[in-house]
């Protein structure tokens, strides 16, 4: 199901993980809100200012699937508010512009997002966007080591 021109639901519940194991990553009617409105208001700018496609890595996450990944107890992904992105090559380099492209649109108030986190040297952007289940963030940018 297409969300935007260019994201469509699959590729955001998406998991190699989840396939492998068995693993049960329906999103509930809140995950998918949120799902829609990260595609809409996030992604799809980034997308369109970007230009080239986008790579989804990992968006929703069952709470099944975010302990096979040992992802975070209440990572933003547990409620289809965050989604990790790269570039098509996937070069750290090409990954950098990518995020420095983000930080921008956000400090230009054309998107809005809760967290923009550069992964570990630029291995992949983790945007997400505010939701009632986490504490509300305005942008916070941070580059995990
Ligand atoms: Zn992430």
């Amino acid at each position: 199901m297409k969300l935007t021109s260019n994201f469509t639901l699959e590729e955001l519940i998406h998991s190699n993980t989840a396939k492998n194991r068995g693993i049960d990553n329906t999103p509930n009617q809140q995950a998918l809100d949120n799902l829609t409105r990260l595609a809409k208001e996030v992604l799809q700018p980034i997308r369109t200012e970007w230009g080239k496609p986008l790579i989804v890595s990992s968006g929703y996450r069952s709470y099944r699937l975010n302990q096979a990944v040992r992802g975070a107890a209440n990572s933003d992904h547990r409620y289809g508010a965050a989604a990790d992105i790269h570039t098509l090559t996937n070069y750290a380099s090409d990954n950098k512009k990518l995020f420095d492209l983000i930080t921008k649109m956000a400090s230009e108030g054309k998107i809005h997002c809760r967290q923009i986190i550069d992964e570990y040297g630029y291995q992949w952007v983790h945007v997400s966007i505010n939701h009632p289940k986490n504490l509300e963030r305005h942008n916070q940018i941070l580059h995990l080591k």
